[in-house]
C-alpha cells in the first residue's frame, strides 16, 4: 500500500515538474513570437511634483496584450524575459516606443519634463548599452534630456566597480539616472555619492502602512532627508492615500507617483492629464 502510494507520488511529482517545464517553454516561444507580432505596449503613470502637484512626468510601464490572456503585467513575464535574454530585444522595444511617444507628445504641447524608462540589469550589463541608448535617441529624435533611465539597486551591485563606469557613459549622453526601488536592494549607501545619479524613488513597500508603520515613517524620513543633503532628486513609489500624500508634502519629498493620482493608463488617456493640477485624491 505505501509503496503504491509512493511511486503514485513519485509519478505525479515527475509529471507536474515536466509540465512547468513545458509551461516555460511555451511561455518564452510565446514572448518570442509576441515580439515578433507586435502585442507589447506601454502604459503611462504621471509623476507628480510635490510642490504644484502637476504631473511633471511619466513612467513608461510595459504590458503584453497576449491572445486569450488579456493584458498580461510585466511580472509575469520579466523574470522570464530576463533569464532567456529576450529582455535584450524587449527592452530595445520598450525605449523606442517611450522616446517616440514623449517626442510625439512634446510636439503636440505636452509641459512635461520626462520620460522615464525601467532598464533592465541585463541591458545595463552590455558593454555597448550607451552606444544602443544613443542610436535610439537619435532615432527617435528625443532631445537626451528628456529621458530617465531607471535602474535598480541590485542591477548596480551585481557589477561591482564597472557599474560606475557604465553609468557615466549612460549620464555622458545627457540624459538623468533614476535608482529605482530604493531601499530593497542589498547595497552600501557609498554608491549614492560616488555615482552620477540624479534621483532616488523610494519602494513603495516603504510608502504602503504610512501613516500606521512608525518604523517606516522614519525610513522615509532618513531617505528624503539624505537625499536632500546629497543633492538628489527624491520621489516616493506607490501613494495610495491621502495620508500618505500629506505626510510627504510635509517631509518635502520632491514627488511622488501612484494610483491615488492615477493608475499607468494607454497613452491615449494620458493627454488629458497633462495641465491637470491634480488635487488631494484627484483622479
Ligand atoms: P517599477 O519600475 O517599480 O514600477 C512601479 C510599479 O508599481 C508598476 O507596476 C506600477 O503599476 C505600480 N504602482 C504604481 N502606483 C502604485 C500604487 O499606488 N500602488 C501599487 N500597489 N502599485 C503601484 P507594473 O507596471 O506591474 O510593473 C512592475 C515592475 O515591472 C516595475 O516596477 C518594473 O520593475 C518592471 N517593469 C515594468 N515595465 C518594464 C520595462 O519596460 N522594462 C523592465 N526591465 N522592467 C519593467
Ligand atoms: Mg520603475
Ligand atoms: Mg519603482
Ligand atoms: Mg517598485
Amino acid at each position: 500500500q505505501a509503496k503504491k502510494g509512493g511511486r503514485n507520488t513519485y509519478r505525479f511529482y515527475t509529471e507536474s515538474l515536466t509540465e512547468v517545464a513545458n509551461q516555460r517553454v511555451a511561455m518564452e516561444v510565446a514572448l518570442r513570437q509576441g515580439l515578433e507580432r507586435g502585442e507589447f505596449l506601454l502604459h503611462y503613470q504621471p509623476l507628480i511634483d510635490m510642490s504644484s502637484m502637476r504631473p511633471v512626468g511619466v513612467e513608461a510601464l510595459l504590458r503584453w496584450q497576449r491572445p486569450g490572456a488579456g493584458l498580461v503585467p510585466p511580472g509575469q513575464f520579466i523574470p522570464l524575459a530576463e533569464e532567456t535574454g529576450l529582455i535584450l530585444p524587449l527592452g530595445e522595444f520598450v525605449l523606442g516606443a517611450a522616446c517616440s511617444q514623449m517626442k510625439r507628445w512634446l510636439e503636440a504641447g505636452a509641459d512635461i519634463e520626462t520620460v522615464a524608462v525601467n532598464l533592465s540589469a541585463h541591458q545595463f550589463h552590455q558593454a555597448d548599452i550607451a552606444q544602443r541608448v544613443a542610436a535610439i535617441l537619435e532615432e527617435t529624435g528625443l532631445p537626451p534630456g528628456y529621458l530617465e533611465l531607471e535602474i535598480t539597486e541590485s542591477a548596480l551591485m551585481d557589477f561591482g566597480e564597472e557599474a560606475e563606469t557604465r553609468l557615466r557613459a549612460l549620464k555622458d549622453l545627457g540624459l538623468r539616472l533614476a535608482i529605482d526601488d530604493f531601499g530593497t536592494g542589498y547595497s552600501s549607501l557609498a554608491y549614492l555619492k560616488r555615482f552620477p545619479i540624479d534621483k532616488i524613488k523610494v519602494d513603495q513597500s516603504f510608502v504602503r502602512d504610512i501613516p500606521h508603520d512608525t518604523a517606516d515613517m522614519e525610513i522615509v524620513a532618513t531617505v528624503v532627508a539624505m537625499a536632500k543633503n546629497l543633492n538628489l532628486q527624491v520621489l516616493a513609489e506607490g501613494v495610495e492615500t491621502e495620508a500618505q500624500l500629506a505626510y510627504l508634502r510635509h517631509l518635502k519629498c520632491d514627488a511622488a507617483q501612484g494610483y491615488l493620482f492615477s493608475r499607468p493608463v494607454p497613452p491615449l488617456e494620458f493627454p488629458p492629464l497633462w495641465n491637470a493640477v491634480l488635487g488631494f485624491g484627484v483622479v
